[in-house]
């Protein structure tokens, strides 16, 4: 009997002395010292195999959409590129379907469409990779990557272990999860997911009520808009209100939407009644960032060559060859000057690394 030869074991697509500028949406300059493309559960493993890089830090990467590179890079950096989409069941209630991580956001959403498969398409035209969406529990117009959550795949980056994590094990919260959180109990930095599998409700219920959205449906005079006209409605909204990142660097909105309690809130009403603002179901109140930043006068300015959006103040923007160090000084100006005049202290959304 013959045997035939085993096929070689892949070896790892290592990129010594990387410039991510192409790799992060803002346009940040910097470097990683070591960039390894990851196509498999199992390239993570020879990564933690290596006699070099096992043991080494390593900093997880996908679309470079949501982070603010201030600094060289000397942790290995992972680039996330698993491949494939593919419906995993029809079930009576829902399609669930998976993707792997390095599928790009819209693409996902765009194919789920073709397919029959609707309920995505809130979240059309999300820069970055399936991997990253579950980080930050990704949402608009309503819709939250957790209201269409099934499960996913992480790879354990000590262990190189697979592990399934559903829903309750994710944490997710508003634009955060256990992805995002630090310490014993949270798997920042400790984690790569791999697969996403998504489940899409049948029968569809459209999601509408953001003001844009009521607009459109004005406008067109579509009362009962399909998923389709859902998703142009979003792609042409996102297009007419924020920055392509192909053409101005931005990691889109660099401040999440504070949340006050109800005493806070109306405290703040009362000197500011045209405050936008939203009651949550638990009696807080969700304000928005973008309106807090342009009542300080910050949309259009800039502080060096980072600056504030003309059409939206919660976007910071890349005017051309900006540091993560000038953003950075341009974000704490605003989150000064929003905590003087509001008492109101803005976090950063991007990760800043
Ligand atoms: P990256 O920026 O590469 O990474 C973000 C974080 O996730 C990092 O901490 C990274 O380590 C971690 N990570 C990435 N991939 C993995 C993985 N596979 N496993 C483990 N950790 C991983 N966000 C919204 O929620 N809603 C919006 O409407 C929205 N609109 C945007 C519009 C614009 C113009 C831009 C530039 C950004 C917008 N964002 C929005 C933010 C961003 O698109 C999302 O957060 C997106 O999910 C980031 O994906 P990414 O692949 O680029 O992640
Ligand atoms: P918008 O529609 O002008 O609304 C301003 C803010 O008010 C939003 O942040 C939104 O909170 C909140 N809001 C509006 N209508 C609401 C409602 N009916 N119920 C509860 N909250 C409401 O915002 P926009 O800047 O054009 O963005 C549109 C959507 O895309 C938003 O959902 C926003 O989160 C998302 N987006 C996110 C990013 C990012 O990088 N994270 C970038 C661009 C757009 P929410 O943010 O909680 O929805």
């Amino acid at each position: 009997m013959t045997v035939a030869p085993s096929p070689p074991a892949r070896t790892l697509d290592v990129h010594l002395r990387a410039s991510l500028r192409e790799f992060n949406t803002f346009g940040l300059p910097a470097q990683a010292a070591t960039l390894v493309r990851i196509a498999s559960d199992a390239d993570v493993r020879r990564v933690l195999a290596h006699p070099d890089y096992g043991r080494a830090p390593k900093f997880v990467l996908g679309g470079g959409s949501n982070i603010v590179l201030t600094r060289d890079v000397e942790a290995v950096v992972l680039k996330v590129e698993v491949a494939g989409r593919r419906l995993v069941e029809a079930r009576e209630d829902a399609w669930i379907v998976e993707s792997g991580a390095g599928e790009d956001w819209h693409e996902l959403v765009a194919w789920t469409l073709q397919q029959g498969w609707p309920g995505l398409e809130n979240l059309a035209l999300i820069p970055g990779t399936v991997g990253a969406a579950p980080v930050q529990n990704i949402g608009a117009y309503g819709v939250e990557l957790k209201d269409r959550f099934e499960s996913l795949d992480a790879v354990d980056l000590v262990t190189g272990r697979t592990v399934t994590l559903d829903a309750a094990a994710c944490r997710f919260g508003y634009r955060d999860s256990v992805f995002k959180q630090g310490g014993f109990e949270g798997l920042a930095g400790k984690s790569l997911i791999t697969r996403v599998r998504l489940r899409l409700p049948r029968p569809w219920q459209p999601v509408l009520g953001y003001l844009d959205l009521e607009r459109k449906r004005a406008e067109t005079g579509i009362d009962q808009p399909d998923a389709r006209t859902i998703f142009d409605w979003v792609c042409a909204i996102r297009r007419a209100k924020l920055p392509d990142p192909a053409v101005v660097g931005n990691a889109g909105s660099f401040f999440k939407n504070p949340v006050v309690s109800a005493e806070q809130c109306r405290d703040i009403i009362d000197r500011d009644p045209e405050i936008v603002h939203y009651p949550l179901p638990d009696g807080s109140c969700k304000l928005a960032a973008g309106w807090l930043i342009d009542a300080c006068g910050w949309k259009g300015k800039s502080v060096g060559r980072a600056g504030v959006y003309d059409k939206q103040a919660l976007v910071l923007v890349n005017r051309g060859g900006a540091s993560g160090a000038e953003v950075l000084t341009l974000a704490r100006a605003i989150q000064e000057s929003v905590y003087g005049r509001f008492g109101i202290r803005l976090e950063p959304e991007p990760v800043i690394f």
